[in-house]
C-alpha cells in the first residue's frame, strides 16, 4: 500500500510513480503550506540516484511500444488524460494553492484548465504535422520525425502543474517517454496528476514522476546515460549546471529560465490600460518569469504614469489565497522571502529609492508588500538582477533610442510589453528589442502554436507548437533515388 496524505480532504500520493506504480522512500523531505508555515502538508519521498535509475530504466523499457504507436493512437490517451484533468480541477487546484499559494481561483479558472488544454493541443499538433517534401534534381526528399528516446523535464515551483504539462505533454505526444521531477517546494499537484496517468490508461513506464531535492536526485535524472532529452524550466543558475550535465552526454537540452522583462510605456499610449496592466506586475506576488518587472516610461507623461499606477496598486488585497477577494498571495518560503527582502536591502543600501511598499505586510505571515523602487542608475542590482517577487523598478526615457536601449540592457531576454497607440512604433520596438516574446498593449496572452522561449540567460531553445514537437524529436531526411522505387 503506497503512503498516502490528506491534504485538507485531498488524499495525495507522497511516493515516486514508476511504472504506474507508487515507489515510497523511507528518506522524505518535508512540504510545507506558504499560507500558514506551521502547517505541514506532508513528508514527502525524497529521490536518489538509485530512484533516478529505477526511472530511467522504465522509461526506456516503454520506449519501444510508445514510439512505436501512431500520433493518433498516443493522442486518445494524452485526450483521455485532459478530460481528466478537467474532472478533477477543484481538487488539483486547491492541493496546488495550499501547497504555493497560487490564488485558487485563478488556478481553477484558467491554470490548472491551461494543462489539460496543453494535452489536448498536443494530441492534436503531433497527429497533424504534415512531413515536408521536395524533389531535387535527382532525388525525392522528406522530412521524417523520429522519437528520440527517455526525456527528464525539471520544473520550478511556481505554477508547477501547469508549467509541468506544458513540457510533458509535446514530449508524451512526439512519442518520448517522460521522466518528470517538479520542485522540492510544491510537490503535491504533480502527484496528483499521476493518478490521473494511470487512469487514463497509459502504459507503465511512459510517464513517470520522481520528487526529490534537485541537486541530489534531478542532478541523477539529467545525468542518467539513458536520457535522451532534457527539458528544464528554472533559474539560470540551475539552468546552467543541467547544460553542463546534458552537454557530458551530448543530450540536447531545452531551459526555460527567468525574466527582467522591460515594460515601456510610450507617450501616446492608452495610460489607464498601461497603469492598470502594470499593477498586474504584483499578481501571484510577483513570482512570474514573465512579468514586465521594470517599468520604463517616456519622460514627459512620467508623473501622470506614476498617478495611475499607484491608484491601480492600491486596489491589490493581500490576503489568504484561498479567498476570492485576495489579487496578493504570500511568497511560496521563508528562504525566498529572505532573498526578495535582501534585495530590496541592498536597494536601500545602494542609495536607490523605494517609493512605496519595501517590507512584509505582516510579522506572521510570508507576505511582502507590493514595492516600486527608483534605481540611481541602471546598473544597479534591482534592474539587472530577477527579484521573482513583488517588486519592479520605474525609469525613465526619452526617445525610441533610449526606450530601446534601456529595454536591451540586462542579460535577460525573456518577454518585454510595449504600450503605444503606433504600429509603427510597436513594431519598431518588437524589431530593436530582443526578447523570446513581445506583448503590445497586453500581457500574458499566449497562443499555444506561437514559439516561447528567452534570448540571452532567459534560455536556450524554443517550445510551443511545432517548435517543441521538433526539439523532442531527432529529425530524419529521407532520399529515394529518382526512378529507382515504384508503388
Ligand atoms: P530552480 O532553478 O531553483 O529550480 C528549478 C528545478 O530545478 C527544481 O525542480 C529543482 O529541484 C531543480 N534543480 C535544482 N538544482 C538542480 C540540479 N543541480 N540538477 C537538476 N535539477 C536541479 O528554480 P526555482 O526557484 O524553482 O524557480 C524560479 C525560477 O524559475 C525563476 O528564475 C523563474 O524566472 C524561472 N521560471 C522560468 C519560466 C520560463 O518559462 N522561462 C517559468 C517559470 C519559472
Amino acid at each position: 500500500m503506497s503512503r498516502r496524505v490528506d491534504v485538507d480532504g485531498v488524499s495525495v500520493a507522497t511516493g515516486h510513480f514508476i511504472n504506474n506504480e507508487r515507489l515510497d522512500c523511507a528518506e522524505t523531505f518535508e512540504d510545507r503550506s506558504p499560507l500558514d508555515w506551521t502547517w505541514k502538508l506532508a513528508d514527502v519521498s525524497a529521490g536518489n540516484a538509485d530512484v533516478a535509475d529505477r526511472a530511467l530504466r522504465a522509461a526506456h523499457d516503454a520506449f519501444g511500444d510508445w514510439s512505436a504507436r501512431s500520433p493518433k493512437e498516443r493522442g486518445e490517451l494524452l485526450n483521455r488524460l485532459a478530460v481528466l484533468i478537467d474532472e478533477h480541477v477543484e481538487e488539483i487546484a486547491h492541493v496546488e494553492c495550499l501547497d504555493m499559494a497560487m490564488l485558487e481561483e485563478s488556478l481553477r479558472q484558467r491554470v490548472i484548465a491551461r494543462g489539460a488544454r496543453n494535452f489536448r493541443a498536443y494530441a492534436e499538433l503531433a497527429s497533424n504535422y504534415e512531413s515536408r517534401r521536395w524533389d531535387s534534381n535527382t532525388t525525392h526528399n522528406q522530412v521524417l520525425r523520429m522519437p528520440a528516446g527517455p526525456t527528464v523535464v525539471i520544473t520550478p515551483w511556481n505554477a508547477p502543474f501547469m508549467l509541468s504539462t506544458w513540457k510533458c505533454a509535446p514530449a508524451l505526444a512526439a512519442g518520448n517517454t517522460v521522466v518528470l521531477k517538479p520542485a522540492e517546494w510544491s510537490p503535491l499537484s504533480c502527484s496528483l496528476l499521476m493518478d490521473l496517468v494511470a487512469e487514463a490508461g497509459l502504459p507503465p513506464g511512459v510517464f513517470n514522476l520522481v520528487q526529490g531535492i534537485g541537486e541530489v536526485v534531478g542532478a541523477a535524472l539529467v545525468a542518467h546515460p539513458l536520457v535522451r532529452r532534457v527539458s528544464f524550466t528554472g533559474s539560470p543558475e540551475t539552468g546552467r549546471a543541467i547544460g553542463v550535465a546534458a552537454a557530458r552526454n551530448l543530450v540536447p537540452f531545452t531551459a526555460e529560465l527567468g525574466g527582467k522583462g522591460p515594460f515601456v510605456v510610450f507617450r501616446d499610449a492608452d495610460l489607464d490600460l498601461a497603469a492598470t496592466t502594470a499593477a498586474k506586475m504584483f499578481d501571484d506576488a510577483g513570482q512570474v518569469c514573465l512579468a514586465g518587472t521594470r517599468l520604463i516610461v517616456e519622460d514627459t507623461i512620467r508623473d501622470e504614469f506614476f498617478t495611475r499606477f499607484a491608484a491601480a496598486t492600491n486596489q491589490h488585497v493581500l490576503g489568504d489565497s484561498r479567498d476570492a477577494s485576495t489579487t496578493i498571495s504570500p511568497l511560496i518560503h521563508p528562504d525566498h522571502l529572505a532573498r526578495v527582502e535582501g534585495f530590496v536591502d541592498r536597494a536601500r543600501t545602494n542609495g536607490d529609492r523605494v517609493v512605496f511598499g519595501g517590507q512584509r505586510w505582516r510579522d506572521d505571515g510570508l507576505w511582502y508588500l507590493p514595492t516600486l523602487i527608483e534605481p540611481t542608475n541602471n546598473d544597479a542590482e534591482i534592474v539587472q538582477r530577477e527579484v521573482f517577487g513583488p517588486v519592479v523598478t520605474l525609469q525613465s526615457f526619452h526617445g525610441d533610442e533610449e526606450a530601446h536601449a534601456l529595454a536591451n540592457s540586462t542579460a535577460y531576454g525573456l518577454s518585454a510589453m510595449v504600450f503605444t497607440d503606433s504600429q509603427e512604433r510597436a513594431t519598431r520596438f518588437a524589431q530593436a528589442v530582443r526578447a523570446g516574446t513581445i506583448w503590445t498593449n497586453c500581457f500574458l496572452v499566449r497562443d499555444l502554436t506561437a514559439p516561447f522561449g528567452g534570448c540571452g540567460i532567459s534560455g536556450i531553445g524554443r517550445e510551443g507548437g511545432d517548435y517543441a514537437l521538433d526539439f523532442y524529436s531527432d529529425l530524419k531526411t529521407f532520399q529515394v533515388k529518382e526512378g529507382t522505387t515504384h508503388g
